[in-house]
């Protein structure tokens, strides 16, 4: 059981000796690491940071378009930029910027904050993009780039945009930037993001503005600083039709507009979209095409557009986020509790039991690898009647609780003696018997798309990889909100292991929330984003750097715009007017509190894991 790492893990995981390790020279496992950290104090959960993953999808991307740019000897550069909105994390941003150093890879902003970010982070000589509505300000802003020496494209999304360019131009004495128009394509994007692309999408000219944009530029003499068109059509797409569908639409307004008297006119973007494969299911892909056939087809195409439109081949730009950012991070949060019961045996107390709860005991006796599955279905059957007899009032909750325990044992001896048959019958009877593991973590905080989109994320244990997982599993997160649940589901099944809390640690892994997950993530009940570290590779092991421990509950006061000096008032002067302590027990109890506002708000004492 790999748990799908062949299909979502990218090569960058391997299991050895019953552990996740990862797939380096130094082969570090993962759960070692938490070990690690945990013995320094930091419980809760815990997000990780490889940035040699990071490097690996920036090489990746490189290297495929540079190989079709060699195979169809395409005349036009490539140049990537990351798209800040997909995480803004210092220890993120600071990694690509040092990362993408060899290949100028620049940033795309898409507001004022995130212009500043690029404008105070990237590489001199890598370039800005800048989409998303703008302001006065935000054009500004823009031409002060441009005055700092960078390379920036302000994209128009309307023609008032462009007004306000050409207002500022006339204002300010130094560098005009870039000018980049973004177009609004017939076609549409599939996916759940598909609504960035389209005629009826929220950005974009239409061909009518197009041709009036350029005879604004003309007439104010700034035809020359227009040099790339832009387009996205939406995120995680999962199929290429609709990225060849958007190239061709894009490739021919690039020509037609060259011909219009775009003179510099030299780039295309194609935005973001470049999927991930998040599935650890080889029967529900939810990505059909991989990054050579993606690199190909767009360099082909672009080459073939100018080809027959005699024109120039465009630079290629692209700004993928989720195919750069998604791999880097994975959150690792101790199980707490199994919900379900740990039962390991049982011998009926009473002398007389109701037949049906004997004949549970003695299928329970007597199950055997050939009569296993009628068993089961068996004992379903009873459990049912036997709950139905409760309800009538004619068993007693000792009745109910073995009827619980009979039908958990049963299932778990079936499920081992099963092992290799009838494997999906066995997992819709455990649909019904899921074990429910509460983790220490917040599905709000930490996996935000999986509450509002569904999202599937890849989830798996750190270690014991070398035992059959037999529990079909539902993960609970510590939240007190029913949607705070990732249910079992049998199309897309996860099986833990029966583990013994009391003796075992037991961590699960969520792979692939380096993008949009921690920036999107919300303080549902007041839960932080976790401690991050980031783990830097070596020859012989890792190092740990640039702990963060999660925000403490008084700092999320603060964000609240709470006072709290005015919350530790409070508490304390109830404390000190409670009648019911003495006062050395009060100055304790003040310190106790004070304690807690200061800590974050995870579960993490020693009993709580
Ligand atoms: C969101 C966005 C991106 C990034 O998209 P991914 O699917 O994460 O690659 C790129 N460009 C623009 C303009 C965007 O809005």
């Amino acid at each position: 059981m790999n748990y799908g790492i062949n299909i979502w893990g990218n090569d960058n995981y391997i299991i050895e000796d019953g552990k996740l390790k990862l797939n380096t020279l130094s082969k570090p496992a993962l759960v070692d690491i938490v070990k690690d950290i945990r013995e320094k104090g930091h419980t809760g959960p815990l997000l990780f940071r490889f940035p040699h993953l990071i490097k690996k999808q920036i090489n990746l991307v490189y290297n495929y378009f540079g190989r079709a740019i060699k195979e169809f000897e395409y005349k036009g550069k490539f140049q990537a930029l990351y798209p800040l909105k997909v995480n803004q994390f210092p220890n993120f941003v600071k990694n690509i910027v040092e990362l993408g150093k060899e290949y100028n890879y620049g940033l795309e902003a898409g507001s004022k904050a995130e212009l500043l970010l690029a404008m105070s982070y990237n590489n001199p000589k890598a370039p800005i993009t800048v989409n998303g509505f703008k302001d006065k300000e935000m054009i500004a802003l823009g031409f002060i780039a441009s005055e700092m020496g960078y390379n920036i494209t302000l994209t128009i999304e309307g023609l008032n945009e462009l007004k306000t360019i050409i207002e500022t131009s006339k204002k300010r004495f130094g560098c005009v930037p870039n000018i980049g128009l973004r177009v609004r394509l017939h076609s549409v994007g599939a996916g759940a993001w598909a609504k960035s692309g389209g005629i009826n999408s929220k950005f974009g000219l239409t061909s009518t503005e197009l041709i009036s944009a350029v005879k604004l530029l003309e007439e104010n003499s700034l035809i020359e600083k227009f040099s790339m068109i832009h387009f996205h059509i939406g995120s995680q797409i999962t199929e290429i039709p609709p990225v060849k569908k958007a190239l061709r639409e894009a490739g021919n307004i690039y020509a037609e507009l060259k011909k219009l008297g775009a003179v510099n006119l030299s780039s295309i973007n194609l935005g973001g979209g470049l999927a991930i494969e998040y599935s650890a299911h080889e029967n529900m892909l939810f990505r059909n095409y991989t990054l050579s056939e993606y690199t190909n087809d767009v360099v082909y195409l672009l080459k073939e557009i100018a080809l027959k439109k005699d024109v120039s081949e465009p630079d290629i730009f692209i700004e993928s986020g989720r195919y750069i950012a998604a791999h880097h991070a994975v959150l690792v949060a101790p199980v707490l509790e199994l919900f379900s019961g740990e039962y390991s045996q049982i011998k009926l107390i009473k002398k007389d039991n109701p037949p049906l709860i004997q004949e549970l005991y003695d299928l329970y006796s007597t199950i055997n690898k050939n009569n296993a599955l009628e068993f089961l279905h068996d004992s379903i059957d009873h459990m049912e009647s036997l709950l139905t007899l409760f309800d009538l009032g004619y068993i007693d909750l000792q009745d109910r609780s073995n009827t619980e325990v009979l039908v958990n044992l049963i299932i778990k001896k079936a499920v081992i003696l099963l092992k290799d048959k009838h494997y999906k019958e066995l997992i819709s009877i455990q649909e019904r018997v899921q074990e429910r593991y509460l983790v220490n973590f917040s599905i709000f905080q930490s996996m935000p798309d999986f509450w509002g989109l569904n999202q599937h994320f890849p989830i798996m244990p750190l270690d014991k990889l070398d035992e059959k997982p037999t529990r079909a599993a539902s993960i609970w997160d510590i939240t007190c909100d029913s949607d705070g649940e990732i249910g079992f589901n049998p199309k897309n099944p996860l099986f833990l292991h029966d583990v013994y809390l009391s003796r075992d640690d037991y961590f699960l892994g969520f792979f692939l929330v380096g993008a949009y997950q921690e920036v999107l993530g919300m303080k549902h009940n007041l839960f932080t984003h976790p401690t991050e570290v980031t783990i830097n590779i070596t020859k012989t092991g890792y190092d740990i750097e640039n702990l963060i421990e999660a925000q403490s509950i008084c700092d999320i006061f603060e964000d609240l715009d709470y006072n709290i000096d005015e919350i530790k008032n409070n508490l304390k002067s109830k404390i000190q007017n409670s009648k019911l302590i003495d006062i050395d027990t009060k100055k304790h109890i003040i310190k106790e509190v004070d304690i807690l506002l200061n800590d974050n708000g995870y579960l993490k004492n020693e009993e709580y894991r």
